[in-house]
């Protein structure tokens, strides 16, 4: 249940939980596509229209940190935990609580206001949240997050977690190359993540590895078919921007964090001792 995070997700953490493949928040961009493939489905529609849930996570999860050895998890890689299955299943809670119990530090990466719904719990367990926000524009989230709430409600969202006492952060990602990179979308965005009270942004340029770069492109060569030789130029065969670009980008973004009085970076997350001491062997 707890897995190897791959390098496309661009997280903190080495090893992550998801309680949902597939995500009906339909993200253009979203790194996680190939992972359906490997289920016998497709990256594209199916990925969106077809979750599979996994019910037994909770009892799973908690059999495998009785053993774990402390290293920080990353919630929610596969799939946003807080979609809209999730009003139904509530796995949540149960997810939050093994790994609290276990002593194990988490992060939940969510685009969703249901989040909302275990604020209490996530406080109370120490939990960190990473909400993406990566542009302002609505125009834009309509074309490439069509699913996902949009940003004043994702930037409300933040507000109300720091209030709760959750600890917060805002994953500025993906910045899409000629469609979000420019200094006065990076600067509007990180203003406003500034005014709605979140401490740290951590930026995260888009990546495309196999699975997502052939939906991506497809998407881009009807809506910005100008763009699609750049974008072939800009990527290497693994998915990665040029590290320059990327530099660039990032580099961006710490200026502006400065600017406004916010950290840069996940901040990641010290391993900590098991709570759960090894099974001992008899
Ligand atoms: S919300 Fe996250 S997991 Fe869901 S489609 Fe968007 S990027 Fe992928």
């Amino acid at each position: 249940m707890i897995e190897r995070v791959p390098v496309w997700a661009g997280v903190s953490e080495g090893w992550g939980v998801s309680p949902y493949r597939g995500c009906a928040h339909a993200c253009v961009g979203c790194g996680a596509r190939s992972g359906h493939g490997r289920l016998g489905l497709d990256a594209g529609r199916d990925f969106e229209t077809r979750v599979v849930v996994r019910p037994n996570v909770v009892v799973r999860l908690r059999a495998e940190l009785a053993r774990w050895g402390g290293e920080p998890v990353a919630v929610g890689v596969s799939g946003d935990v807080y979609q809209v299955a999730e009003r139904t299943y509530r796995l949540m809670p149960g997810v939050v609580a093994a790994l609290a119990e276990a002593g194990v530090p988490f992060t939940v990466y969510t685009k969703s206001p249901l989040v909302l719904r275990d604020a209490g719990v996530l406080a109370e367990a120490g939990a960190s949240v990473a909400v993406s926000i990566a542009f302002v524009d609505e125009r834009i989230r309509r074309g490439v997050e069509p699913g996902a709430v949009g940003a004043q409600a994702r930037l409300e969202l933040v507000s109300a977690l720091v209030e709760a006492g959750v600890a917060c952060r805002v994953r500025m990602g993906p910045v899409l190359p000629l469609l979000s990179d420019a200094a006065d979308q990076l600067g509007a965005t990180v203003r406003r993540i500034a005014a709605a009270g979140a401490v740290a942004v951590e930026p995260v340029v888009l990546r495309l590895p196999p699975g997502t770069r052939e939906w991506y492109l497809e998407w881009l060569g009807g809506a910005h078919p100008e763009l699609v030789g750049r974008y072939e130029e800009l990527y290497d065969r693994s998915g990665l921007p040029s590290a320059g670009y990327e530099e660039r980008i990032v580099g961006q973004i710490g200026q502006l964090c400065r600017a406004y009085g916010l950290a840069c970076g996940a901040g990641v997350a010290e391993r900590r001792e098991p709570r759960f001491g090894q099974l001992a062997l008899v």
